[in-house]
């Protein structure tokens, strides 16, 4: 298609992502967008439009966008996990964004004697996930009282109105500053990319579009470049430890006996790729952050 037929079409089309509008999410969900190139224009309260691409942005409060994208008011949403399978668990997840991590937990008071899940049998437990602590509850065959109270759970057992809690833990100290401790974790969260499950074909092909470009964006946070100097005879067993996309570059150095090895590995495995490498006699190890990798 000719580029000006191509604006053409796009000039009416258009997806709407809801994103938190303030909150633990906001700013992260902004800077993703942003890093896939998305300029947003300043300025707008409830929504605001992309500069550079056939996008709007819907600023809502969290608990909002499960349903506005199941229910296809915004076509796109980011949420934490916790948030989607309270409001719309049978909502896709298109993307998992490596941030917002965090975890749902049971906690009880310091001094319980806690003997494990059927501790909860009989039990009050304050929460701001009902729906989600209730179906894990259903599913492990515990029948407890679950209470909903918008915020401020881990007050409840010391004003009487709980026995024990379920909510959102990172640090743990919220907990320990409120005489709790975090007896079982229920779910781990991160914050996610939803769709509606109406988009039309062109909307489909926009979502993607923008799919690909997270996807580019996480894996080059995802790993690193590496470029590392190797004597010929270890190269073999200094391929078989890099990953790589394919397969290692290898150029031959002036010095006779040794080559440059370039090639990629993964953020969580580094320090272990390092020293197997170095075990293998590797030299002048240079690491690089990589900007963007076109899958
Ligand atoms: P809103 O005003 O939009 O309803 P909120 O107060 O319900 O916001 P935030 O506290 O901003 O929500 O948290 C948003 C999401 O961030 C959580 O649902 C969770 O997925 C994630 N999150 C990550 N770490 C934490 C944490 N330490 N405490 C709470 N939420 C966290
Ligand atoms: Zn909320």
């Amino acid at each position: 298609m000719h580029l000006t037929q191509v604006k053409e079409r796009y000039k009416l089309l258009m997806i709407k992502i809801a994103i938190q509008k303030s909150g633990r999410l906001a700013d992260k969900s902004r800077e993703i967008l942003a890093s896939c190139g998305i300029k947003i224009r300043r300025g707008g309260k409830l929504k605001a439009p992309a500069i550079n691409f056939p996008l709007e942005l819907l600023y809502l409060r969290d608990d909002d966008i499960p349903r506005y994208v199941s229910t296809g008011v915004a076509d796109l949403g980011i949420v934490g996990e916790n948030v989607l399978l309270e409001h719309a668990p049978e909502t896709q997840v298109q993307l998992r964004l490596g941030f917002g991590q965090c975890r749902l937990s049971l906690a009880v008071p310091q001094g319980t004697a806690y003997t494990g899940l059927d501790w909860w049998k009989g039990k009050r437990v304050a929460c701001s996930y009902p729906n989600l602590l209730r179906s894990y509850f259903s599913e492990s065959g515990i029948d407890a009282s679950v209470n909903y109270l918008s915020g401020s759970v881990e007050i409840a057992p010391s004003i009487g109105l709980a026995d024990g809690i379920c909510d959102i833990v990172s640090t743990g100290s919220t907990l320990q500053l409120n005489g709790l401790k975090e007896v079982q974790k229920i779910l781990r969260s991160e914050a996610v990319l939803i769709s509606s499950p109406d988009l039309s074909t062109d909307q489909q092909e926009l979502r993607d579009k923008l799919v690909y470009r997270l996807e580019s964006v996480l894996y080059a946070k995802r790993n690193k470049y590496i470029l590392l100097n190797a004597p010929n005879r270890a190269l073999d067993k200094i391929q078989a430890i890099l990953p790589g996309m394919r397969s290692p570059t290898v150029m031959p150095l002036a010095t006779e006996g040794w080559s440059s090895v370039h090639s990629v590995i993964p953020e969580d495995s580094f320090w272990e790729i390092i020293d197997e490498l170095r075990a293998e006699g590797a030299e002048g190890i240079l690491i690089c952050p990589i900007e963007k990798m076109l899958l």
